[in-house]
């Protein structure tokens, strides 16, 4: 434990720079261009903001076992020289096919997340949120953050796209989390900005406020891809009208405790009445 205990300060220390940094964007930019008139410290400010410092801890302490142990798993299964031929193209192609790949997998983790009924009670903290803005982006179960990383880490290492490097830190996935993390937060920002004929290529707040949307059944279960729409399109799910969602969340209810809410998925289900899930 005392060990730990300097690694975890570093660690709040990085967050909580992190933190500054993006309420310096996001603050003034949801004042200039706001898409719902509401609060910045708004209903659930003080819990989202323990779920944003659990987000930046939680996840590589909880991927790094499956992650090695899948790896090992699936080695004999990849042509060696495909796997070389991949690990070796340069880096931005390395980047790029990494990031394809990467969010075909978390695509699917997410998708899964919504259409199994025992990881949807993890996932459902997510889309609780009454509101949308910036700091929605980091409410979610550690259980929910690890697993859709985990299905789009997978890939990237399985093909050789990512490399586990003893000595040194491969940028490549490191860069691709930390881009999808940063586009996490402008895509759930309170924000009416939209990007026109190219809202098909890169997400928007309007493609994932519409994938919180309680609307209606029909236009819930959409748009899961975190950064490329176009995924979304390939395999069905994609939905984005010109108009912006009117009512997010849903129905099925969750505590407002934060202890609570990391319980709430181990204890017994009283009754499905989860809106979310097909
Ligand atoms: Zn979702
Ligand atoms: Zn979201």
């Amino acid at each position: 434990m005392e060990l730990n205990l300097p690694i975890i300060l570093v660690d709040l220390f990085r967050l909580s720079v992190w933190l500054l940094i993006i309420v310096a964007i996001f603050l003034p930019l949801e004042k200039l261009y706001p898409l719902h008139k509401q609060k910045f410290f708004r209903q659930d400010f003080a819990v989202d903001l323990y779920y944003f410092f659990l987000s930046g801890l939680v996840p590589k302490i909880l991927l790094i076992v499956p992650m090695s142990l899948t790896a090992m798993l699936l080695h004999d299964y990849m042509p060696l020289e495909l796997h070389r031929q991949l690990a070796e193209l340069p880096f931005l192609a390395r980047f790029f096919a990494a990031m394809i790949v990467g969010e075909i997998g978390t695509y699917w983790g997410h998708r899964w997340m919504h259409e199994n009924t025992y990881l949807w009670r993890f996932h459902a903290i997510h889309h609780s949120a009454p509101h949308i803005d910036w700091l929605v982006n980091t409410r979610a179960h550690p259980i929910d953050l690890v697993f859709p990383r985990f299905c789009g880490l997978l890939p990237m290492y399985f093909l050789g796209l990512a490399q586990p490097m003893a000595n040194q830190v491969d940028m490549v996935p490191m860069l691709i989390m930390l881009v999808g993390t940063l586009w996490g937060f402008f895509i759930h920002s309170n924000l009416r900005w939209r990007f026109g004929c190219f809202e098909w290529l890169l997400s928007t707040p309007a493609f994932h406020h519409w994938h919180h949307t309680n609307d209606s059944h029909a236009v819930i279960n959409k748009n899961y891809a975190p950064l490329l729409p176009w995924v979304d399109k390939l395999f069905g799910t994609f939905y984005l009208p010109k108009q912006w969602p009117v009512k997010y969340g849903i129905d099925e209810p969750v505590p407002a405790n934060l202890m609570a809410q990391l319980l709430l998925p181990f204890l017994p289900k009283k009754k499905s009445t989860n809106s979310k899930s097909p």
